[in-house]
């Protein structure tokens, strides 16, 4: 009788994929699914805490928007993530989550959500269809940097660091936006010794620091400003956005904020207009505001015209708005000014802009001076606004990565 046929374990590839977020995850995923016997390893107690954390507010996991639109979002990055995304595209998105039992669904503005609304069922899905397929999850495993003979440097929780072997790694440790999360740009310094070019992680989807008066920080901070359109550099955003004690925070806002960030980098500020009144033309605001108000204070006047809410009364105060003249004041309303002079820190920030360069990896996304190294996700530079284009493209990046790497895998054997 002849032996049952065995995998020849000899040649079973191994690969390591370092961070265990969306992008790792998939990485993950489509190796296993080629044969290869992967080993996550992850700084953190638990996997994908960005992740779940995306899901509070509502994980907005791709848009519907046709394609040529939504590749326009990532904007200098559009042709250099075109092929991952294209390789895992929205559909291919929704699809998979809908494998994993999470139904989607479309909401009026086009974003795509899970029907529960949140990440922790679809994790749990993923993370046990890993496990079926075999993938080895090391937590409170923090990688280091390589040693000389190109093994990569694991620290255990004990502080034991040990020279791994593998046969092909997946970088995929995310940018430096909320690092409590787990992922701080620690990795930057590793990459730098190894020649690596990496444009500077700066915050994306960020809110922005105004010098408001103490007036207006101690009795508006937190107060909403709905149904606003934010004007800069002739984009018009219409949204929300939330006056915080710092500044600006919120949707609008974060819509706005790589030209704003990048205004403030060049010089020192950004200008940005408020049309408080998006869907009043000059004209109406001041035939209104030029009706009689008799004893009625000012800000009745406004709140009994306008319906403006008191917020809005006191920016126009913030920002000496002309009062004694109906038509320079609705001017003043359509465009009001404010001078934003910092960006929020990086670690209060959505996501982060820069990581590694495009120029420094191949078209399977490997880094051409560390065959067998791949890269993936948020540490790559690219940005995009909230909206679902986040998780995709580090999903999609995710994707190509594991692709990649399963390729490179097999022309070794
Ligand atoms: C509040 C909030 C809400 C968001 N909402 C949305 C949304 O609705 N839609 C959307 O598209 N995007 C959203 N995002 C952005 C999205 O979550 C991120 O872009 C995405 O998680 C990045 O995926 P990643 O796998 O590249 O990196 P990460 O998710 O950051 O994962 C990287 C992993 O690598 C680990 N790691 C880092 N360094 C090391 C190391 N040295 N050794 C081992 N492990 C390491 C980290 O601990 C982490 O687990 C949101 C982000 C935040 C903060």
């Amino acid at each position: 009788m002849s032996e049952p046929e065995r995998p020849d374990v000899a040649k079973i590839k191994n690969a390591a994929i370092i961070g265990g977020g969306p992008a790792g995850l998939m990485a993950a995923e489509v190796l296993a699914r080629n044969g290869v016997k992967v080993t996550i390893y992850e700084r953190m107690p638990s996997l994908a805490r960005k992740f779940l954390m995306a899901g509070r507010g509502g994980l907005n996991i791709t848009h519907s928007e046709p394609m040529p639109k939504f590749l326009k979002r990532y904007g200098d990055a559009e042709a250099v993530l075109f092929p991952a995304i294209e390789s895992f595209p929205p559909s291919a998105l929704i699809a998979w989550c809908e494998e994993l039992g999470q139904e989607t669904f479309t909401g009026s503005s086009g974003r795509v959500f899970p029907k529960s609304m949140k990440a922790s069922p679809l994790l749990r899905a993923w993370l046990k269809r890993l496990d079926g397929q075999g993938v080895e999850v090391k937590l409170r495993h923090s990688f280091r940097g390589w040693d000389d003979a190109g093994r990569l440097l694991i620290t255990d929780a004990d502080g034991a660091t040990q020279a791994i072997q593998a046969d092909a790694t997946i970088l995929a440790m995310g940018g430096a936006s909320w690092p409590r999360l787990g992922s701080d740009g620690g990795w930057i310094a590793h990459l730098h010794a190894k020649g690596v070019a990496i444009t500077p992680l700066r915050p994306a989807n960020c809110g922005f620091e105004v010098e408001w008066s103490q007036h207006l920080r101690d009795n508006f901070a937190g107060s909403p400003l709905k149904n606003v359109a934010l004007i800069f550099n002739g984009a018009r955003v219409t949204g929300e956005c939330t006056v915080s004690e710092y500044g600006l925070e919120g949707g609008a806002v974060y819509t706005q904020s790589a030209a704003l960030r990048d205004a403030i980098e060049r010089e020192g500020q950004a200008l940005l207009t408020i049309d408080l009144k998006p869907d009043m033309s000059a004209e109406v605001l001041a035939q209104r505001l030029a009706a009689p108000r008799g004893k009625t204070s000012l800000s009745n006047h406004l709140r009994k015209r306008l319906a403006m809410p008191a917020i809005e009364i006191a920016l126009l105060r913030e920002t000496g708005a002309p009062f004694d003249d109906p038509r320079r004041l609705a001017t003043h309303i359509k465009a009001l000014p404010l001078r934003l002079v910092r960006t929020r820190p990086i670690e209060r920030a959505i996501s982060s802009a820069g990581g590694i360069a495009f120029s420094e990896l191949d078209e399977w996304l490997m880094l051409k001076r560390m065959p067998g190294v791949f890269c993936a996700g948020e540490m790559l530079d690219w940005e995009a606004p909230t909206g679902g284009y986040l998780l995709q493209a580090c999903i999609a990046t995710g994707f190509a990565a594991g692709q990649g790497a399963a390729r490179w895998l097999d022309a070794l054997s």
